[in-house]
């Protein structure tokens, strides 16, 4: 078998899903909602299954779903962006970002990666012959320090890859942080891959600036997003890659010889979501404003150290009191004996970190309570 995949395993985060499952626990570890999707988009997919989006779309994505997105994301982009000759649709933005490596990065080449990182990027890198150069970011605020930014830039990386914001950390880059990033993509002449599938989930006062947006960086920036998370459809697999036009000719190759193109009736259905006006998204922020409350409040109340997600629907609880030998050990009591499903912290970590694991607040607020009373047990 391939020596490439020797080097990795499969994904922890979903693992934990199959654990929380086995043990019927309160799944907090793979990142997805338990609530459904808007209204309209499923009164939409119940319509599709009875015209005609049986077979393949175009391989690089419906037009009417390109269009649609592209008019949503220039409003927010701050750009016109071509639905023809600047985005590609991809299997989620797990196949976007894969795709966006593929079309950059060579066998050897290095690539970026800042620590906390949400684990693909690793076996991402590994898959495409590359290697990662880990930064860290340091806590609270996760800030990176620039000097070693530099250094990693130094090594002469063919990209950097940026999830803003931050899984699983919920660090939201400010405005100033992108600039320095920028500054060094440009001076050192590296791509910049970016994750920005949490774009819509933000909490107040911080504010999502795509780094496509900042002067000259269009010209390097390989957007990856997906409509997962902003419209609660994990599941679809719909993400995509919006890039200038001779960067988008090479992804449409990879993307196409990787796997065609996304499900077609789903893109269909989907386009509903892509029109929704912009109270749509301010709804969505209150509602996960109001889940990070809650939980937020409910960790306070129980003692419980953690970070505070500027964006995202992560928290990284800090279980050294618990007395465990080491997260794994602590997660698999937590979720056999305490029914809660959590995502180890040391998946996340170049570093040797293992006094972290990381929930999810992304689900109905009865889960939520029913997940801190459990907690409180386990005090
Ligand atoms: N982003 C989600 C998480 O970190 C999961 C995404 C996935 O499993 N594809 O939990």
């Amino acid at each position: 078998l391939s020596k490439r995949t020797e080097t990795f395993t499969d994904s922890v985060i979903r693992r934990m899903t199959r654990v929380s499952m086995k043990y019927n626990a309160v799944n907090l570890s793979q990142g997805f909602p338990d609530f459904d999707p808007p209204k309209e988009i499923l009164a939409r997919l119940a319509q599709v299954s009875n015209e005609d989006f049986h077979q393949y779309s175009i391989t690089w994505g419906a037009q009417n779903f390109r269009e649609a997105l592209a008019v949503k994301q220039s409003r927010l982009m701050g750009r016109n962006i071509d639905p023809n000759g600047e985005i590609v649709v991809t299997c989620g933005s797990t196949e976007a970002m894969m795709v966006a490596m593929m079309t950059v990065a060579n066998p050897g080449d290095k690539v970026i990666v800042f620590s906390p990182f949400y684990e693909n990027y690793g076996a991402d890198t590994i898959l495409c012959g590359a290697e990662p150069i880990y930064v860290p970011l340091y806590p609270p605020e996760f800030n990176f320090n620039p000097d070693e930014l530099e250094a990693a830039f130094k090594q002469k990386p063919k990209a950097l890859i940026l999830c803003n914001p931050s899984n699983p950390c919920g660090k939201v880059f400010t405005y100033n942080e992108l600039k320095i990033i920028a500054d060094f993509a440009e001076k050192y002449d590296a791509f910049v891959i970016t994750d920005e599938v949490y774009e819509h989930i933000i909490y107040e006062p911080f504010k999502h600036v795509y780094f496509a947006s900042l002067p000259r960086m269009w010209e390097r920036t390989i957007s990856c997003s997906s409509l997962s998370k902003t419209y609660s459809i994990t599941g679809w697999r719909l993400g995509y890659i919006i890039a200038p036009p001779e960067i988008i000719d090479v992804a449409k190759k990879v993307h196409d010889f990787l796997t065609v193109g996304a499900a077609a009736p789903l893109q269909e259905a989907a386009v509903t979501g892509l029109k929704f006006g912009d109270e749509y998204y301010e709804k969505l922020r209150g509602v996960y404003t109001a889940k990070k409350n809650l939980f937020m409040k409910g960790l306070d109340d129980l003692g419980i150290i953690h970070t505070n997600p500027q964006g995202a629907y992560y928290v990284l609880l800090d279980i050294s009191e618990f007395g465990f030998e080491s997260d794994l050990e602590f997660c698999e009591v937590l979720a056999e004996k305490v029914g809660i499903g959590a995502v180890p912290g040391s998946s996340f970590f170049r570093e040797n970190v293992n006094h972290l694991v990381r929930l999810h607040f992304a689900k109905k607020e009865d889960t939520l309570n029913e997940a801190l009373n459990r907690l409180a047990d386990f005090r």
